[in-house]
């Protein structure tokens, strides 16, 4: 693969904990604009690849390049400036805040406004065309007055996915974005994040391998801290060494 089409490349990452190798020397390039899912059984060092990346932990050994910059050494701040955002749980929303005030907040975080200027008559309605379309871009438009407390977990997590979005990421980082949801919002879900393709990069850990089939462009297996295999789903699900993972080994 050409490595200048690659939002994001990694070389031999390297995570112990301890004695403990949780991450084994993994290589990684996430091509722009891919649906990239990360899968593996429990214990395979999904989130804490993901930590590497977002450098929440600092790798042991190996390296890592975003956008062509190597961002090894740089602080998670400095990367989400760069444009790779991850996304958190629910406890990123705020649950005291309607759907639009959420948005509002996460826009103008992100924004160089003054509070001085949010607070004239102009920067009140600053924002409502962008939170308007990031409000139907996930579906809550009926919700969107709603607290967030009292919104179902699905549109929840919907409400987490739009306030990311408003940080406007070239990278997204979703760690089991459907865990916990009902079949209809795993649809809505990955309907949503399959739209993102093209105009964002999307890595996401998914356990839920119907989802991964449907809406990724490239799958990457690991097995206890190392790659056993990468491609597409087909080719990854013809894999022996995928096919015995998944079978308990
Ligand atoms: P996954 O997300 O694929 O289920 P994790 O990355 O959470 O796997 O964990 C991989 C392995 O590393 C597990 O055996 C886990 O117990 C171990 N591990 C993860 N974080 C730590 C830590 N901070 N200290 C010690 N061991 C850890
Ligand atoms: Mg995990």
């Amino acid at each position: 693969m050409s490595t200048s089409s690659c939002i994001l490349e990694a070389r031999g990452l390297r995570k112990s904990f301890g004695g403990f190798v949780a991450v084994s020397g993994v290589d990684l390039d996430v091509e722009t604009g891919n649906i990239h899912a990360l899968i593996g059984p429990n214990g395979a060092g999904k989130s804490t690849l993901f930590n590497l990346l977002t450098k929440f932990i600092q790798p042991t050994a190996g390296d890592i390049r975003f956008k062509g910059k190597d961002i090894t050494h740089a602080p998670p701040a400095a990367i989400a400036r760069l444009g790779m955002v991850r996304s958190f749980q629910i406890s990123s929303v705020f649950l005291h805040l309607t759907v639009y005030e959420n948005i509002r907040v996460a826009l103008q975080a992100h924004g160089r406004d003054t509070w001085r200027f949010w607070r004239s008559e102009r920067g009140l309605h600053r924002f409502d065309d962008q939170v308007h379309e990031l409000v139907c871009q996930v579906g809550l438009e009926p919700l969107i007055y709603t607290r967030a407390a009292d919104l179902p977990y699905g549109r929840k997590r919907a409400l987490e996915l739009a306030t990311t979005l408003a940080l406007d990421p070239e990278l997204i980082l979703l760690d089991e974005p459907m865990a916990g949801m009902g079949q209809e919002d795993i649809e809505r879900t990955s309907a949503l994040i399959r739209s993102l393709g093209g105009k964002h990069t999307v890595l996401m850990v998914e356990h839920n391998l119907k989802v991964v089939a449907d809406i990724s462009d490239r799958i990457t297996v690991l097995r206890r801290g190392e790659k056993i295999a990468e491609g597409s789903y087909d080719e990854v699900a013809a894999n022996e060494e995928v096919r015995s993972a998944y079978m308990g080994g």
